[in-house]
Parts: C-alpha cells; sequence; structure tokens
C-alpha cells in the first residue's frame, strides 16, 4: 500500500470495462485519486473530461486526470482492463495471444515507475492475463489478482436468490477455476444460510438439481448471451472489480472468488484459478481451501490443467 492517506487507483485502458469500473468507482466513492492511461490518449483525455464533469453530482470529490505510467508510483492499485474485446463466436482462449503482447507493454513500464502497490486484471482470458503481470511484474503472488469467477459467482448468487425466493446476501455459493468454459459450482459446499442447498433439494418439491444444474449453465454461458444480444460486457465486471477494489482499500478481509496463484492448495502448483480468497489490503491475504468432494476436486483439476496448457501454448 502507498504511504500516504490518499486512496489512488491507477486504471489502464479506457474502453467499455474501464469506464465502466471508472463510473462504479467515482458513484461508489471509493478513492480520492483516479489515473487513467490508454495507449489511446485523446480517449483517456476525453474520458477524465466526462467524468470530472459529473463531480458537481457526486457525493464527494476525486481528482480525476489522463496520465502516464510515472503516475503508478505512488498508486494503491494499477487495475488494467486493456486489450481487446471477445468477438462473436471467439472462446476467451483465442484472445490470449493477442492480449498477451499487449501486457508486456504495461506491466513493465509500471513496474519500472516503482510501483509497489497490487495488480488487479480483468483483460480475458482473465486467468492467464494475470498469471502473465505476475511472470512480467515479479511481485509477490498474493499482490497480483484476477477478476476471476468474482462476477460469475455474483450471477450465480443473484440466479439463485430468485429460484430460492431469498435474498442472494443470505446464498453462499461459488463459481471456481477457469472464469470461462470449464467453470463450475461445488454445489457440495453452496448453503443458504447455513442449510446445505442439496439437501434443499432432497427435502422440498420445489428445489431440483436439474434446475441447480440449469442455472449452473446459465452462469457459464452469460457472457455470451450477453456478447451476442450487444457485443460486449461491461457493466457487471466494472461492479465486480469495484467490489475488489473496496475490499482491498477499505482492509476488508472479505472472501471473494478471485483469481488467485494456487502453491499447494487443492493440490495444485503453476496456476491462477478462481477461488475464495480473504482479500485486504495486502491484496490475497489467504485462499480459503473449501472441502471438494471427488467429482468437484476433479472437475478443479481439469480445470487447472486447460489453464496450465493454454499458459504453456502461448510461450
Ligand atoms: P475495449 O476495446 O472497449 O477497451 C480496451 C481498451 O484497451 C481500449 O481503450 C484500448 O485503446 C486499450 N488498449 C489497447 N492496447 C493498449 C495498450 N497497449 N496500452 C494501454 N491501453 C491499451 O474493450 P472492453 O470491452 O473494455 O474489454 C476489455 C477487456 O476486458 C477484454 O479483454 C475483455 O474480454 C475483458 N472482459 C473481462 C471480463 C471479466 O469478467 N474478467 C468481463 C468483460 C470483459
Amino acid at each position: 500500500m502507498a504511504k500516504s492517506e490518499k486512496r489512488k487507483v491507477v486504471l489502464v485502458g479506457t474502453g467499455m470495462v474501464g469506464m465502466s469500473y471508472a463510473y462504479c468507482l467515482l458513484n461508489q466513492n471509493v478513492c480520492e485519486e483516479l489515473v487513467l492511461i490508454d495507449v489511446d490518449k485523446k480517449r483517456a483525455e476525453g474520458e477524465a473530461m466526462d467524468l470530472n464533469h459529473g463531480l458537481a453530482f457526486a457525493s464527494s470529490n476525486m481528482r480525476i486526470y489522463a496520465g502516464g505510467y510515472r503516475d503508478c508510483q505512488d498508486a494503491d492499485i494499477v487495475a488494467i482492463c486493456a486489450g481487446v474485446a471477445q468477438q462473436p463466436g471467439e472462446t476467451r482462449l483465442d484472445l490470449l495471444k493477442r492480449n498477451a503482447k499487449v501486457f508486456k507493454s504495461i506491466v513493465d513500464p509500471v513496474t519500472a515507475s516503482g510501483f509497489n502497490g497490487i495488480f488487479l486484471v480483468a483483460t480475458n482470458p482473465v486467468d492467464i492475463m494475470t498469471r502473465i503481470t505476475y511472470a512480467l511484474s515479479g511481485f509477490n503472488p498474493r499482490r497480483v489478482l484476477g477478476s476471476g469467477t468474482a462476477l460469475d459467482t455474483a450471477r450465480l448468487r443473484y440466479l439463485l436468490g430468485e429460484y430460492l425466493n431469498v435474498d442472494p446476501r443470505n446464498v453462499h455459493a461459488y463459481v471456481i477455476g477457469e472464469h470461462g468454459d470449464s467453470e463450475f459450482v461445488p454445489w457440495s459446499q453452496a448453503f443458504l444460510a447455513t442449510k446445505p442447498i442439496t439437501e434443499l433439494c432432497d427435502s422440498s418439491e420445489d428445489v431440483c438439481m436439474d434446475r441447480l444444474s440449469e442455472i449452473a449453465a446459465e452462469v457459464q454461458g452469460a457472457a455470451y448471451k450477453i456478447i451476442e444480444a450487444k457485443k460486449a460486457t461491461y457493466y457487471g465486471i466494472g461492479m465486480a472489480m469495484t467490489r475488489i477494489t473496496k475490499a482491498i482499500l477499505g482492509d476488508e478481509n472479505s472472501v471473494l472468488t478471485v483469481s488467485a496463484m494456487l502453491r499447494g492448495e487443492y493440490g495444485q502448483t503453476d496456476v491462477f484459478a478462481g477461488v475464495p480468497c480473504i482479500i485486504n489490503r495486502n491484496g490475497i491475504q489467504r485462499i480459503l481451501e473449501i472441502s471438494l468432494n471427488e467429482e468437484e476436486q476433479q472437475k478443479f483439476e481439469d480445470s487447472c490443467r486447460i489453464l496450465r496448457d493454454s499458459y504453456d501454448q502461448m510461450r
């Protein structure tokens, strides 16, 4: 964390995702200083002007300006949303090679600035881009995290809340693994308050496993559906990134499913994947290892293998 009291976020990539995040940071009063960087400098300048013109209506003041990599030196968080958006029909892994090149041109100057904060990555395929950020920066892996399955988990809780007719905040369930096609829900660890959701299937006629599986499939296909309808997804991820940012800057010790480097957890190494983590001002305070049954453990291993293979293919 930076030494000053001022909370400072640098955003690299002022496209749809980046600016949804920035707009949300402003509306939720998350930091005192927000720097916008983009390879398209004019775009970053225009976005800074646009946000500044909303300050008179905001609930607090924020210093917002288009800057350069030297501004990262005293930042608490550098959030990377730069890259190319997923095209209709294109898988997240197809994006890898295009986005890997972009990252070298970003992470090198950020670290050269003397930046000593936390990297937060949204660019897809996010687990691999986060691992690339870790490799390029040489940072402690606890200070490099990706949005992972945070948004997928929010989608899951919302859909389960609707189905079970309860407030999603009382639904405790996670999407884990790759943010992508091999992600899955470990149902053995899904709870309504303290009641296992699988037990509800056994005891209630209104809740059935088939519908739960459909909900998991809906979550997994949500991005494709939104992209088909409106070409890109950005509000949800902007809010998920803001939630993670608040957990870091507020030193919250909140549990969020971010992309984190596994160092033996779930029997995995050399991979970044979405898992429930305790997040605070140091980044990932700890990976919370939930108890997977045999089938879930196998699915998690498969997901990690896919991520490891695509990272290796890219090199
Ligand atoms: P976008 O095209 O609107 O914006 C990308 C921005 O990155 C552009 O402003 C572009 O100029 C900038 N950029 C490109 N190369 C750069 C460089 N070298 N340095 C600095 N800036 C550079 O795209 P978008 O819709 O905002 O999506 C951004 C990324 O977020 C994509 O990879 C997308 O797949 C991903 N995404 C992730 C999630 C998630 O859940 N993690 C959800 C939605 C989208």
